[in-house]
């Protein structure tokens, strides 16, 4: 038997495809294609695979209930750090 590849929907061809757009240490942004969810044809979540685009997110409630507990935890920090230094 041969093996054929699936011939599916055709996708949005690379050139065609919108770009990463991180924020780069040069203080660009990031040229690099989002990473391609080939089977529905769209991004997966608009990151290239160095920004993110691999990325699930959090998979399990715990995942997502510390996701979100870091975050107000690390805005507090900053709330705080930026109270201090407007005081003199
Ligand atoms: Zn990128």
């Amino acid at each position: 038997m041969v093996k054929r590849r699936k011939l599916g929907v055709p996708v949005t061809p690379k050139p065609e495809r919108p770009r990463c757009g991180a924020k780069t240490r040069a203080g660009g942004r990031c040229k690099a294609p989002a990473v391609w969810n080939r089977r529905n044809d769209e991004v997966r979540n608009g990151r290239c695979r160095m920004h993110g685009g691999l990325s699930t997110g959090p998979r399990t409630e715990e995942g997502l209930r510390r996701t979100l507990e870091a975050l107000r935890a690390g805005r507090a920090r900053w709330l705080a750090k930026r109270a201090a230094n407007s005081k003199y």
